[in-house]
């Protein structure tokens, strides 16, 4: 594996690559990698050509700043981890490199009400953040293919959304979540958890595979009642529970006859915020 940690160098070697029409497929990540990340890896060394991958903790998609203080960086396993798993290219850029200056930091793109729901709504400015490093990541490394995870449902909205404005060649493939035994998502965040809280934590996919299981039955509503008090009761603090439509996130209550509908979830164990989501139908 090659580390690059300027994109001067990082784009000179890629292009030697590309003069010979090898795909590039790129998984950003933050770091802290765990065995979801490397499931984008394997999906995009079996798809592609050359494999690049990125670790940087964005500050500008952190709308709360403890968040960000705390997010767990283990910069030497990661890289051990990366080489493992045959990864190609390691980009690894400081703020400097991403943003160059203060402007860099205030670009805006217009994603309409994806950015005014669900995260959207609680974590105001989080995508205009994510959109920022995406596309200045997606300007230096120039992939073929991008591989994201389903864990981050929304984002991969967003990104898409993004790539029909800046990128339009760009192949985007969707990963499914990864989850711990228990059925906990897979997330760098899960390491701000003890043994207890982890298992604690399965309560919301349980949750969501509770509300799919049980939808013939009973109506949204009252699944979505009686889960939101049961969860509070268990001491998750809850920002929401919805079913969307998965093309476009528009919230719907109703049993859905449709095709393409999903559950989404985010909620706080002790501070740690954690988010799930669960395609209902296809
Ligand atoms: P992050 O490092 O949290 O920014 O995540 C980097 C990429 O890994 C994103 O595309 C995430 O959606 C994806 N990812 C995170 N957790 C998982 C998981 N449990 N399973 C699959 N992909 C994941």
């Amino acid at each position: 594996m090659i580390i690059f940690k300027h994109s001067k160098d990082l784009k000179s070697h890629l292009k030697k690559i590309k003069a010979n029409s090898v795909s590039v497929g790129f998984v950003p990540t933050m770091g802290a990698l765990h065995a979801g990340h490397l499931s984008l890896m394997e999906k995009s060394k079996s798809e592609t050509g050359v494999t690049v991958c990125s670790i940087y903790v964005n500050p500008v998609q952190f709308n709360n700043p403890d968040d960000y203080k705390n997010y767990p960086i283990t910069l030497d396993a990661d890289i051990l981890l990366l080489e493992k798993s045959n990864c190609d290219i390691l980009f690894l850029p400081d703020d400097k490199e991403i943003y160059p200056d203060e402007a860099s930091k205030h670009q805006h793109f217009d994603l309409g009400y994806l950015e005014t729901v669900l995260e959207g709504e609680y974590r105001p400015g989080h995508f205009q953040g994510v959109c920022m490093v995406v596309n200045k990541l997606l300007n230096i490394v120039e992939p073929t293919h991008l591989f994201l995870g389903q864990k981050d449902f929304q984002q991969s909205l967003v990104i898409k959304k993004l790539a029909g404005y800046k990128h339009k060649k760009l192949k985007i493939i969707i990963v499914p979540t990864l989850r711990e035994q228990g059925g906990l998502a897979m997330s760098s965040r899960n390491m701000r958890l003890n043994d207890e809280e982890k298992k604690m934590a399965t309560n919301l996919y349980k949750t969501l595979s509770h509300i799919k299981d049980e939808f013939h039955q009973a109506n949204f509503h009252d699944l979505k009642k009686k889960a939101v008090s049961r969860l509070k009761r268990l001491g998750f603090i809850i920002d929401y529970l919805e079913m969307a439509k998965a093309a476009n996130l528009e919230i719907i209550d109703e049993a859905p006859k449709s095709k393409g509908i999903i559950l989404l979830i985010a909620a706080y164990l002790n501070n740690v915020r954690l988010i799930d989501n669960l395609i209902i139908t296809k």
